[in-house]
């Protein structure tokens, strides 16, 4: 059996990841690499230079005299847990080949289960927000599919009663679709054509060729430029077999193997946030050791997400 080279590249170790990051130094420097990479920036005056105020490993502008912490004005603002639990957790995330629950992030962590689940939410908004203008060129497979709802009222995929509706696009090299590339996964309120047009503006490039099974309202994706291939599904398992929609079946039956597997159940507020971690783990799955790299630069770009945020709502 070929190997599959992705599949089979080698991670960061947790070893290798301990050396790096091991330290509360480390992971300070690393940080503030990734928060300022051409420097100390002041929030208050725009000011590049600062003193470092190590008792309380604050930040002090030497023009405004202003302190700040490297956490202020990123996901992890606020929080009291040192850097190397917000490393760590974010290494558990990023490394595996399926996401972790919060219970098993609050095992490796020692912390509670309540903050464990809170670091992992924040962490996957960060990912929701590098992951936020992705757009797919080439050849993009499309399919709609549902999570949650009732599983055993007898009806299923379109139309089954309380269910959240989601898209699946998956882009190909346009010659060979078996050269997977990247993934768009996006909960919608429904398939109707107006939200597929306003889908395809944000999502695939005027020049890129979709390919989708015949329900109707996929051929919204003409209206910003885009070529559209029906194909006409057979449905059931044959449908999942179509050499077309090998791709995008491929994703949707990883994706339902990752939530199912991993959290046995997920709720309708927080499938975007579950959608945006599989779909920052997919895309940057090319090189291994970059995800803990680029999910760090994520979770410092991104703004504070309060607790209260994180229960009222779900997060883009
Ligand atoms: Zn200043």
């Amino acid at each position: 059996m070929a190997i599959n080279r992705i599949q089979f590249q080698k991670g960061l170790s947790f070893h290798a990841f301990q050396a790096a990051y091991g330290t509360e130094e480390q992971c300070l420097e690393a940080m503030v690499k990734a928060k300022w990479p051409d420097g100390f920036h002041c929030p208050r005056c725009g000011g590049g230079e600062a003193y470092f105020v190590t008792q309380r490993r604050l930040f002090q502008c030497k023009a405004c005299r202003h302190q700040t912490s490297v956490m202020v004005g990123t996901v992890c603002e606020s929080s009291h847990l040192s850097l190397r639990t917000w490393f760590e957790a974010m290494y558990r995330l990023s490394q595996g080949k399926h996401s972790i629950s919060a219970l098993e992030l609050k095992r490796c962590l020692g912390v509670r289960y309540p903050t464990a689940y809170y670091l992992k939410q924040k962490i996957l908004c960060a990912t929701a927000a590098s992951e936020s203008g992705r757009t797919l060129h080439n050849r993009v497979e499309i399919d709609d599919a549902y999570a949650g709802g009732a599983t055993h009222d007898g009806k299923r995929g379109r139309g089954a009663p309380g269910k959240q509706p989601f898209l699946v696009a998956v882009e190909t090299a346009m010659e060979n679709h078996r050269k997977v590339l990247y993934a768009v996964l996006k909960v919608l309120p429904n398939f109707k054509r107006e939200t597929i047009v306003a889908w395809a503006e944000q999502t695939v490039a005027p020049e890129a060729h979709v390919v989708s099974d015949g329900l109707a309202s996929f051929g919204g994706v003409t209206d910003m430029g885009a070529s559209h291939e029906p194909i006409k599904s057979e449905g059931g398992w044959r449908g999942s077999k179509m050499e077309a929609f090998q791709a995008v079946n491929t994703v949707i039956s990883n994706l339902k193997g990752n939530i199912l597997g991993v959290c046995r159940w997920c709720s309708a507020r927080h499938l975007p946030r579950y959608l945006a971690e599989f779909q920052f783990r997919f895309n940057n799955r090319f090189d291994l050791k970059t995800i803990f790299p680029a999910l760090l630069v994520a979770v410092v770009r991104t703004a504070p997400h309060p607790v209260t945020c994180l229960v009222a709502e779900a997060c883009g």
